[in-house]
Order: structure tokens, then sequence, then C-alpha cells
């Protein structure tokens, strides 16, 4: 079996610790075949410069797809190196947006959306006398706004918010709820060709399951899903390539028997 990692921050993310050199050597230790270093660029906020409270994107990105670089030169013959960017609500600013893509030649982009139009990333908030249902139907209209985009690989953790709904409520919301607006993402992901993200951050957190988990992974299979890439969102070199088995696991139950890496865009597919 060959184990690659789609999803991963360096240094180069305001949340995370370990260079991109630690980071592959991570992966080299647990016998990865590839990396893709995916530093966030949450592009709206581009727009605040050196004040962003996330860092300067203008200095992050550019120096992420280097320090990548270096390390695909570096690693070469023993582990392949993709050069990515985690791009955060694309739609919300399409200048912004333009400007996070001209930062390097990526080989690999992941489209995210983290937080609703003026609100807080749905990390940091407070779940206490919301209503879920219509908060997730908000989610899911943008995500699906998100998925027409063109210009990425993959779309990253379809059910990020659960992270922290779950943690935040101890309930987990029904998501048959929602079974429209997400085979009308499935749908637009197919037409355009683009591929599905697993991530496997959520089995180390409470909801235990990866985003999305294995029913709507199947779920995408069944409308004709071709693509997947399969990430564990690593913020640390000890999370480098942890559960990435298991990752492959859901997409084989779910019926896929290939996933995918990018290089310059073009997906590299993978027997499992
Ligand atoms: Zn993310
Ligand atoms: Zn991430």
């Amino acid at each position: 079996m060959i184990f690659c990692d789609s999803h991963t921050h360096s240094d180069n993310s305001f949340d995370a610790k370990n260079t991109v050199d630690e980071m592959c050597r991570a992966a080299i230790e647990r016998g990865l075949s590839a990396i893709a270093v995916t530093d966030h660029c949450e592009a709206p906020f581009i727009r605040f410069g050196a004040d962003c409270e996330f860092g300067s994107f203008d200095e992050q990105i550019p120096k992420s797809f280097a320090d990548a670089t270096l390390a695909r030169d570096k690693y070469q013959g023993q582990l392949k190196v993709l050069r990515g960017m985690e791009l955060g609500e694309p739609m919300h600013d399409l200048s912004c947006t333009e400007k996070a893509l001209s930062y390097g030649d990526f080989d690999f982009i992941l489209a995210s959306v983290h937080g609703l139009r003026n609100m807080l990333d749905f990390y940091y908030m407070n779940y206490s006398g919301i209503n879920i249902d219509d908060l997730l139907k908000r989610y899911f209209d943008e995500v699906c706004e998100t998925a027409a985009f063109p210009h990425y690989d993959s779309l990253a953790h379809l059910t990020y918010p659960l992270r922290y709904i779950i943690a935040g409520t101890g309930k987990t919301p029904d998501l048959d709820k929602h079974a429209d607006s997400i085979d009308a993402i499935f749908k637009i992901l197919i037409k355009n060709k683009k591929a599905l993200e697993i991530n496997v951050s959520g089995l180390f957190k409470e909801m235990q399951t990866t985003l999305p988990d294995e029913a709507l992974v199947r779920r995408f299979r069944e409308h004709g899903g071709e693509y997947i890439t399969i990430g564990t969102d690593a913020h640390s070199a000890d999370m480098v390539g942890k559960g990435i088995a298991q990752g492959i696991e859901v997409a084989r139950r779910a019926g896929f028997t290939q996933y995918a890496i990018y290089e310059n865009h073009q997906p590299i597919m993978i027997d499992i």
C-alpha cells in the first residue's frame, strides 16, 4: 500500500509549529511516499496585509512555496513533496483570491470554508443558543458556491463545522436534513472533475469519524465521484501520516479502488 498525505501545515501557517523540513522528515520516517504542504491562506484576510490576525499571507505563502520547493529538491527520490495551499473562503473576495493563487505555481489547491461571510471561523464560535440546522444550511450553501469555483483541485473537510459543533454541544447534528445541499455539492464536484477530500483529523477528535464520514464518501461514489484525496490536516510533525491508512480504508469500503495526489494540478491515481 502506498501512503500519501495531501493536507499538512508547516510553521508558515499561524496555527502550526514545525518547519516544512521537519514535516518531510516525519513523512519519510513513517514510510509515506508523498506529502502535500498546504499552508493556510484565508483569502479574504489578505487585504489586511501585515495587520492580519493570522499573520501576513503575503509573506507566509511565498515562504511556504519556497520551503516546499527546497524540500522537493532535497528529498527527490525519497519523498514526493507537492507544493500546495489551503485556500480558505475563495468566494468572499475574488480579487484577494486571485492574489492568493499568484503566490506560487502550485501543484495542489485545497478549497475550504472555515467561516461564513461576516461570521467567525466555526472553530471560535459558541454553539449555545444557536439554531444548528440553520447554521449548517448556510454553511452547505456556501460550500456549494465554493465547489463551483474553478481554481482548486480538492474540496477540503466537507463537514468541518461538525468538528466543533460535536465538541461544543456533545450532540451530532442530523445531516440527513441537508442531503439535498450535499448532493448538489457532489454533483458540482463530479461535473467539474474535482476531488473530495477525506480528512482524517476527526478520527482523533470528539467526532471520531473522517470528514466527511464513510456514508457521505459512499454517496459521492454512488453519484459518480471519481477523485478522492486523503489528508491528515497535520499541524505538527507528530501527526503527519497519522490516520491515512484508516482514510484509505474508508475510501475502499465506500467503493473506491484508487485515490489521487495532485502534481501540477493533474491527478496521479494510486491503487488501494
Ligand atoms: Zn481547513
Ligand atoms: Zn488544514
